[in-house]
């Protein structure tokens, strides 16, 4: 979030809490932060709201705003915070939380105990707070204010305390901010993944199958075909060789690789059969790494080895988190793991960078920036600090290497290494985690890979993780958002509807639409007894790039008259034309239409 509009969305907050209290005498309050997009305040009600009450708060707010009351600051003893805040049994918890040090004052736990805490006033409301405001109320543009919404929160995030109304709204620095933003939360409804996804009858989730496991149709499977090709092409120009370990394994195999340990929470329950325990494969990692003992002995010369694999994995998402395809408990992973020497580790890097940057690029995520996930303090990370910080250093001085800005974050690496993953921002600024480079010093040891290295010893490989689009289901709902369904023409399930003017116009369209599908487009012809411009309509709403009209002029010119999904009408082009030109379209992957 901007720095400037914390203050700013702060400071509505508190007018925000003001106007409630003036509105539903008796109100109690929670907290209210400034959050990304705006802020909040959750409140114990006198009675329920809807958003129809949202219109009257946001009025007398804005009266409050006109008043230009300053916002007053002062530093209470314990004491006088429980008298100042008597009547708001969730102010005086929080009192007594900071007091104990149970509780920091942006809500973190274990601070040190405070002796006196910090308070806000303006006109006649006070909050606990640590600030900044602004100068006075008078500095929030009324027209950039926005009340938005109503929903269910519990006191402190726990389920045992009492539910309060938590009541969100934005702010920003001008009404053009506020409309702009406006507009991407439309925006953002309308290009919903989960309704493109039906309306265009991509995929399907069914109570008969079960949650997070979505059914794709034929249309949706041709789009996750072209997908995963396009990777798997590029990772075959890049030297990565592809390989095929199935859907389940001996549970033993992740006790051995620390999986077991360290990530069962994320499995399926345990199969077993005569005695021996199987999962359904949460990760390649181990499979890979087998795979990599089985095939022999192996040289330093055959490094870098780079075994990639589209595998579906099975992940026990919570219910409650999984959602549309961005949260699925069935992941197709595009994953690879490269086997080399430790000198080798930043070369590799700049290699799986380059080729995640080509991927991305061709889908016009051309804004990211990488999160480097290390160590930190927890327990859960194998300990081995000399093998951590080689590869720590290692994937540091790739990122410096390659002039790819980074931003640290400490705690979050994988349990055996660290990892840079790619946080790309889509056409409206929201920030998508999709590919992943990790490299791995545990693993391989524990699995027992080993090579001879130059001087004859034997070694153990380093391994690196690395996934280019993060999952073919997750990439492709972050696809239809990031177009809003209109797919670029290589990608279309449907590239071409042919639309005949009459009756007698359809041995011609289906002339045309063989002579599309022998150079490989996918063609349809719409052979129902609709009007002309009914047709075009409903393959514009189906966003297929191409309406092919063909009439008795088209016939007779061995034309087609091109209409595009955005409206332009082409007119007549000869059909050997039209061809070419989608043609050169498809083989450059361009988001062109013409
Ligand atoms: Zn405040
Ligand atoms: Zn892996």
């Amino acid at each position: 979030m901007d720095d400037k509009l914390i203050p700013l969305r702060h400071s509505a907050a508190h007018v925000m809490a003001q106007a409630v209290m003036e509105l539903y005498p008796g109100a109690k309050l929670g907290f209210g932060p400034a959050i990304e997009d705006g802020f909040y305040y959750d409140f114990e009600l006198p009675r329920a709201i809807t958003p129809d009450d949202l219109p009257a708060i946001e009025a007398r707010m804005k009266e409050i705003v006109k008043g230009k009351h300053p916002f007053q600051h002062a530093e209470l003893s314990i004491d006088a915070a429980r008298a100042q805040f008597a009547a708001q049994p969730f102010k005086l918890d929080q009192v007594y939380a900071l007091s104990t040090g149970a509780m920091g004052e942006h809500g973190e736990t274990a601070a040190k105990p405070a002796e006196s805490v910090s308070t806000y006033t303006h006109a006649n409301f006070t909050d606990l707070c640590r600030g900044p405001h602004l100068a006075h109320t008078g500095e929030i543009p009324a027209d950039a204010l926005k009340l938005l919404s109503i929903a269910g929160a519990y006191w402190r995030g726990d389920e045992k305390n009492p539910q309060l109304t938590r009541i969100y709204g934005t702010v920003w620095s001008s009404k053009k901010e506020l409309d702009e933003y406006l507009w991407r939360l439309e925006e953002a409804k309308k290009r919903d993944h989960r309704k493109l996804g039906r309306e265009l009858g991509l995929f399907y989730f069914s109570d008969d199958i079960g949650p997070g496991l979505p059914l794709f149709t034929p249309k949706g499977e041709i789009v996750r075909y072209l997908m995963e090709d396009f990777v798997r092409e590029t990772q075959t120009k890049y030297g990565y060789q592809h390989v095929w370990t199935g859907h389940m394994v001996k549970e033993d195999l992740y006790r051995k690789s620390g999986h077991y340990d360290n990530y069962r929470d994320s499995m399926f329950p345990a199969m077993e059969d005569e005695g021996v325990v199987f999962r359904l494969k949460p990760m390649n990692c181990p499979s890979h790494m087998t795979l990599f003992n089985e095939m022999g002995k192996h040289s330093y010369r055959e490094f870098p080895l780079r075994m990639a694999e589209f595998a579906t994995l099975y992940r026990y998402e919570k219910r409650g988190e999984l959602s549309g395809l961005t949260r699925v408990r069935a992941l197709t992973q595009d994953d690879c793991h490269v086997f080399c020497t430790e000198d080798q580790i930043e070369s590799e890097f700049t290699l799986a960078l380059n080729l995640i940057r080509k991927v991305l690029d061709t889908y016009k995520f051309t804004d990211y920036k990488v999160r480097l996930s290390l160590r930190g303090d927890t327990g859960k990370y194998v300990q081995d600090d000399e093998k951590w910080d080689k590869a720590t250093r290692a994937l540091r001085s790739a990122l410096d290497t390659n002039k790819v800005e980074y931003f640290v974050a400490e705690g979050e690496a994988a349990f055996y290494g660290p990892k840079a993953d790619f946080l790309a921002r889509d056409v409206l600024g929201r920030e998508w985690q999709l590919s992943t480079i990790q490299v791995d010093f545990i693993q391989p040891a524990r699995i027992g890979c080993e090579y001879v290295a130059e001087d004859g010893s034997m070694r153990t490989p380093v391994v690196i993780h690395r996934a280019v689009t993060g999952s073919t289901e997750r990439f492709l709902g972050v696809l239809i958002e990031q177009f809003a369904g209109a797919f670029p023409v290589w990608l279309a399930p449907v590239q071409m509807m042919i639309v005949p003017i009459a009756d007698r116009h359809l041995e011609y369209a289906n002339f045309v639409a063989a002579q599309l599908r022998a150079q490989n487009f996918r063609v349809e012809v719409d052979t129902r007894a609709e009007r002309m411009n009914a047709k075009i309509r409903d393959a514009q709403l189906q966003k297929i790039p191409y309406m092919l009209v063909v009439g008795d002029k088209e016939e007779e010119a061995q034309a087609v008259a091109v209409r595009l999904r955005t409206g332009e009408d082409l007119k007549a082009i000869p059909l050997d034309q039209f061809r070419a030109m989608a043609k050169k379209i498809v083989d450059e992957k361009s988001l062109e239409l013409k």
